[in-house]
């Protein structure tokens, strides 16, 4: 077990984290990143990333949550595998958090770049069927359906490109909305319509998740929102993508959030309640939620804790101004 302190810790290692360590390094002052359960984050478990500044030929998501860890090492960050367990935000500044390691990590500044998880629906045979035909990743979990019947939960732009996906894999997906209008931008509503291998339930919701014989999925129970009735669908796999909840857990009690978890921020800055604390990316952020959105509030957060620091010790060199004179 061992201490690290810096004069600036970021907790979470999606674009937002790594895009604050960028900025931070780049400022001297020697971060450190936590990488956490998910290094790279959200975008590690997508495939095509066609709308990230720079690119003009389509990425991989993966490959750039890669390049742009590297470019956060290259500039002087240290990447700690580890998970925080606890923070105490009570005694400081500095800031301490607790590691699953047991390491102690010390910030002279905080950023939480935690990020957001799936939701699930929280039905019948969803949490018993995971992992036997119960998925949230199609681009991780789709390669096992080759050939068989699958179907998707949900109408964001996540589910949308999970059908989408899961076509390489099957020739039959069925996407399941419980309403009659997907909530997912346009250009991949065209792609889904276009394509044969979809078909969509509209005003559906998933009353529970049946196991078949062999003990793995076997069919869904679902219920039409508009006239009550029930219905079953046969499908060998079913991907949940409802949405994401924030990972504000180890948070609560410390700092404000909103009804739905995300941490409170003074409106168009990343800054927090708590002096030197400051939160960036899909925890804060309800509205945007993209990778390059998450990578400018990191920006964002780093400026702002070197503006801090560079406050405070300005105050601290101020008395010895005043002795000298
Ligand atoms: P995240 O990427 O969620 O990263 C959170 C980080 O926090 C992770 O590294 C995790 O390990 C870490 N963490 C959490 N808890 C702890 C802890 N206790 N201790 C230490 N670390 C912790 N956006 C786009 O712009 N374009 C796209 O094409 C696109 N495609 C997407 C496809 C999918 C399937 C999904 C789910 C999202 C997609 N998004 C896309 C959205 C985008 O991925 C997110 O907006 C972005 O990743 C948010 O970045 P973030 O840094 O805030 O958090
Ligand atoms: P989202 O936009 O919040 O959409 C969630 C979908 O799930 C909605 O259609 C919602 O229905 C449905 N839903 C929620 N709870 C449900 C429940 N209990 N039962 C049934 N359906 C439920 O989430 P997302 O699609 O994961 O996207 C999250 C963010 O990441 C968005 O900002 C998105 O733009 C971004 N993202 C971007 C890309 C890209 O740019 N290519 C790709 C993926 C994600 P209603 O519509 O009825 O509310």
């Amino acid at each position: 077990m061992a201490t690290h302190h810096t004069k600036m810790l970021i907790i979470g290692s999606g674009p937002a984290g790594y895009s604050a360590a960028i900025y931070a390094a780049r400022a001297m002052l020697e971060p450190i990143v936590v990488q956490g359960l998910q290094p790279g984050g959200q975008l590690t478990i997508t495939t095509d990333v066609e709308n990230y500044p720079g690119f003009r030929d389509v990425v991989q998501g993966p490959w750039l949550m890669e390049e742009m860890k590297a470019q956060a090492e290259h500039v002087g960050t240290r990447m700690m595998w580890d998970t925080i367990v606890s923070v105490d935000l009570e005694n400081g500044p500095p800031y301490k958090a607790i590691g699953d390691s047991g390491d102690e990590y010390i910030g002279d500044t905080l950023v939480i770049c935690t990020g957001a998880q799936a939701k699930w629906l929280g039905v019948p045979g969803e949490h018993e069927l995971g992992g036997k035909g119960v998925s949230a990743c199609a681009t991780c979990d789709g390669f096992f359906y080759r050939g068989k019947k699958v179907a998707v939960i949900g109408g964001g732009n996540t589910a949308v490109e999970e059908a989408l996906y899961l076509t390489n894999h099957s020739d039959d997906v069925t996407l399941i909305h419980r309403r009659d209008e997907l909530r997912a931008e346009k250009i991949l509503q065209d792609r889904l319509f276009k394509n044969p291998k979809i078909s969509t339930l509209w005003n559906k919701t998933v009353e529970s998740f049946q196991a078949g014989e062999d003990g793995a999925l076997g069919h869904l129970v679902l219920k039409d929102t508009q006239t009550g009735e029930t219905s079953t669908l046969e499908v060998d796999g079913a991907f949940v993508a409802i949405g994401h909840a924030p990972a504000t857990g180890l948070f609560k009690g410390k700092l404000a959030m909103d009804a739905g978890g995300y941490l409170d921020v003074e409106p168009g800055t990343p800054k927090t309640a708590l002096p030197g604390v400051f939160a960036a990316g899909d925890v804060t952020d309800h509205v945007y939620r993209q990778a390059v959105t998450a990578a400018g509030m990191g920006c964002m957060a780093a400026l702002d804790g070197e503006r801090y620091l560079a406050a405070l010790e300005d105050e601290a060199a101020e008395p010895e101004t005043e002795a000298a004179e």
